[in-house]
């Protein structure tokens, strides 16, 4: 493997990418996030997937599921729909996929958006190489080790054992950006000759449940904000660590997901200061 195309983005490097809302701004340019998650089962990936995205800098957030009432009941300020989300109204990016359980309706709708689309979580499990690799408008994917595994036929340590090869072939095969979470997240884009980029910031602390649904949000976000696949998820991954480190405090303590969420701002005062 040609491990020596790996990059960081440095601390400067992200403060330059984040997207500061201009004196003429409104909530349409500072973007919408539609985000399609949740389930019976898990309606707390919604709420944490909706957390992330407003913590992330959405102008406002779609929610489209079954798990309104609890998203609702910790964000008044989410705007919910019933009914597909081709429907929904103006969004500038959809995310896609944190506790949606055995469901994978609105992948469709969503997919053929002229949009950014994040996909995580159970979202992988129906998500067809093709359909991904026909869509004009920009796809990260946002697996851990164990959906890696599963896309691409694996066991777990075979991905575990090979994180640059398995995020550069899962992007390849579906042509599009891919972020592999875990210890060092790694970000894979399609397009030969561009090096992969290697999150600095991570904590073991953030291996909690719920962390991911988080960074879904978050980074769709980003992408909704107008920052590029590659980007969102690199400056996604790192907003996300340093809220894992600020939650956790200077000695490290247990943190719950939420948290993460609720040291959103201060991650971003971090990095613009
Ligand atoms: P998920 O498995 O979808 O809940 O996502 C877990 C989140 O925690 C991802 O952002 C991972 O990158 C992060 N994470 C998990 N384990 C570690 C670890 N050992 N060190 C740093 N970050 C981790
Ligand atoms: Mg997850």
């Amino acid at each position: 493997p040609a491990t020596a195309d790996v990059e960081a983005l440095q601390h400067a490097d992200v403060a330059e990418l984040l997207p500061r809302p201009a004196a003429e701004s409104d909530k349409y340019r500072r973007g919408v996030v539609g985000v399609v998650a949740g389930s019976a089962r898990y309606p707390g990936a919604a709420v944490l997937a909706v957390a992330g995205a407003l913590r992330g800098g959405a102008g406002a957030v779609r929610y489209v599921g079954p798990a309104a009432q609890a998203v609702l009941a910790r964000f008044p300020e989410t705007l919910v729909h019933t009914g597909p989300p081709g429907k929904a109204g103006r969004v500038q990016s959809w995310v896609i996929g944190p506790g949606l359980g055995d469901e994978s309706e609105g992948l469709e709708d969503v997919l053929s958006a002229d949009v950014p689309v994040l996909v995580d979580a159970d979202g992988l499990r129906f998500l067809a190489p093709d359909q991904v690799r026909r869509r004009a408008a920009g796809t990260l994917l946002t697996p851990h080790a164990g959906e890696a595994a599963a896309l691409l036929g694996r066991g777990r340590e075979e991905v575990e054992a090979a994180r640059l090869d398995s995020v550069r072939e899962l992007a390849g095969r579906y042509g599009a950006t891919v972020l592999l979470k875990g210890s060092t997240t790694l970000v894979a884009d399609p397009a030969a000759g561009v090096p992969v980029r290697v999150n600095p910031t991570g904590t073991g602390w953030l291996a909690t449940a719920g962390s991911g649904d988080v960074l879904s949000g978050l980074t769709g976000a980003l992408l909704a904000a107008g920052l590029a696949p590659r980007d969102a998820g690199s400056v996604g991954a790192y907003l996300h660590g340093l809220a894992g480190r600020h939650a956790a405090g200077p000695r490290g303590e247990p943190i719950v997901a939420s948290e993460v969420a609720g040291a959103l701002g201060a991650a971003w005062e971090n990095v613009v200061s």
